[in-house]
């Protein structure tokens, strides 16, 4: 029997929508984009608390085929990135293949029809030719397991559930977490609140933003000599490249690039706290890189007004009206933000239960071998299957870079398989064997293992205590391996 569609995708986020773009430019059109959100833009619908912005520059975070000259400032704020998606989607005529409120519960290969069976909650199951995974990395919010969270008798509110109905004006806030987006939400809190208690379990290393409204006259230039929003493009990438390369990738034999960045957050910290004491609280014990570093120009001021305090003693408990440390001291509070994070390697890798040749359950076998994915795309026993969001798939510090040199993998792949009138593909266990290899010794040279690492609790590493999310090469190589890759590394109609 034919299936229903030529492909399923999971999630309608950017990801998502490069699959599908790319999927309809290689004539697969008959397409079903499942999103369990009630709209598109993925991690952009889904975050809105005050202060979101992007840190990559926004001529990078964005599709290159898609480039939008009249970005407001260097770093949009979120509001833009979310519009975007949305023209994105009306321009390449994608809303009509997405399904909203679909909370896929799995996805299991019929190895007799040839096809996917996917599951959504409440609805019928539908089948496709092709399975595409694009569920983000960070999108299973992480609640803190705070003895006695749930007795807090006041206003809760997680990062990823932002309500502006929720009045801040005045109230005795605290929020835990001091990550990427605590460090973009606090200083926007605090000027609101009447107290703010931050609790920092662990300090982040976070340098200067260099932000600014993007003139109008350079928007027109962008607008009518696209050539010159692609040269910044490619400076700014050029410069994430450097960093990422040499400071994160190649720190055993660049260490001194990867110190030089401590040397500026901590100059920039300077600059704001004149206390040394409150310094040496905000200062990480780790080596740049090992966490994700943030950017902000406001975060570090922050802490020395007169209504926000750093704790760092570690939470004991929650009551019903405050927080009790290990010390024993209580800070009444009104209102708990949770700033903490997302849970990767639990729930997140696969987001929903996958079920390849043979039964194999995909989360299992990752977890009970190792977290693989050939060219961060395909694993063995998975037919048609491409996971998006998975092991050694983050390439580069933006996002598209990723989403970019999949969609080059996928028309290599498809196109191979027009050409010899396949349905079926599968990568063999050897190519996904030298992958993994391969990843995992150039992994050896980076700050994750030459590194100082232990302490930074980053959720780069998974449960083997493997840094297993970011591809360790070169973007350029990335985009080379997409479009070049070994055909035999799939076997087709297998
Ligand atoms: P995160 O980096 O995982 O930070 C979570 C924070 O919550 C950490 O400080 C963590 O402390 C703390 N925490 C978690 N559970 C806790 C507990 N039980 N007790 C005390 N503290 C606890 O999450 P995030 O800040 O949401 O950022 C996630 C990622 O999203 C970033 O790394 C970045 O990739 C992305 N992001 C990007 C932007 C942007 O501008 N483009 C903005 C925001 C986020 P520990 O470190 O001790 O675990």
């Amino acid at each position: 029997m034919a299936p229903q569609y030529d492909a399923v995708i999971v999630g309608a986020g950017f990801g998502g929508m490069g699959a599908a773009i790319q999927l309809k430019e290689l004539g697969l059109g008959n397409l079903l984009i499942l999103e369990r959100e009630d709209d598109l833009g993925g991690t952009w619908h889904v975050n809105r608390y005050p202060g979101l912005a992007v840190d990559i520059a926004s001529v990078t975070y964005s599709y290159s085929f898609e480039p939008n000259p009249y970005w407001s400032r260097l770093f949009a704020p979120g509001t833009e990135l979310k519009s975007y998606a949305e023209h994105v989607a009306d321009k390449y005529d994608l809303r009509r293949h997405m399904r909203f409120d679909s909370v896929v519960q799995g996805a299991r290969w019929d190895e007799e029809e040839r096809h996917w069976v996917v599951s959504t909650e409440g609805q019928e199951p539908v089948t496709a030719r092709y399975l595409m995974t694009a569920t983000g990395f960070l999108s299973q919010p992480q609640v803190p397991k705070i003895a006695g969270i749930d007795s807090f008798a006041g206003t809760v509110i997680h990062t990823t559930a932002w309500d502006d109905s929720v009045e801040l004006n005045g109230k005795k806030a605290a929020i835990i977490g001091t990550g990427a987006t605590a460090v973009q939400l606090i200083p926007e809190l605090a000027k609101k609140v009447a107290e703010l208690t931050v609790y920092q379990r662990t300090a982040i290393w976070v340098l200067p933003k260099v932000d600014f409204a993007m003139p109008r006259m350079v928007q027109k230039v962008f607008a009518r000599v696209p050539a010159t929003q692609k040269a910044a493009r490619a400076a700014m990438s050029t410069v994430l490249e450097g960093v990422m390369v040499s400071a994160v990738l190649h720190f055993k034999q660049a260490k001194f690039i990867n110190n030089g960045a401590k040397l500026a957050a901590k100059g920039h910290m300077r600059r704001q706290i004149p206390s040394a004491k409150l310094r040496a609280e905000l200062t990480p014990d780790y080596d740049f890189g090992c966490k994700r570093p943030t950017f902000s120009n406001s975060y570090f001021r922050t802490f020395t007004k007169s209504h926000v305090r750093l704790e760092t003693n570690s939470i004991a408990r929650i009551e019903p009206d405050g927080i009790v440390t290990a010390d024993g001291r209580k800070t009444e509070i009104d209102t708990l933000v949770l700033a903490t994070g997302f849970n990767l390697w639990d729930v997140n890798f696969p987001a929903i239960e996958i079920l390849g040749r043979e039964g194999r359950n995909l989360g299992k076998w990752w977890r009970d071998n190792r977290f693989q994915a050939y060219e961060g795309v395909a694993v063995p026993h998975f037919p048609n299957f491409l996971t998006l969001a998975s092991p050694y798939s983050y390439s580069g510090l933006s996002y598209f870079t990723t989403i970019e040199s999949q969609m080059k993998h996928m028309r290599r792949l498809f196109g191979e398989m027009r050409n010899t009138g396949s349905d079926v593909f599968e990568v063999t266990e050897a190519a996904n064997a030298e992958f993994l290899d391969r990843m995992t010794a150039n992994l050896g040279d980076s700050v994750f293992y030459q590194g100082s690492c232990e302490t930074s609790r980053s959720y780069y590493f998974n449960q083997h205590g493997e840094a297993a999310i970011l591809r360790p090469t070169s973007t350029v190589n990335a985009f080379r391996e997409a479009g070049r890759f070994p055909l035999e590394s799939y076997k087709l109609n297998a």
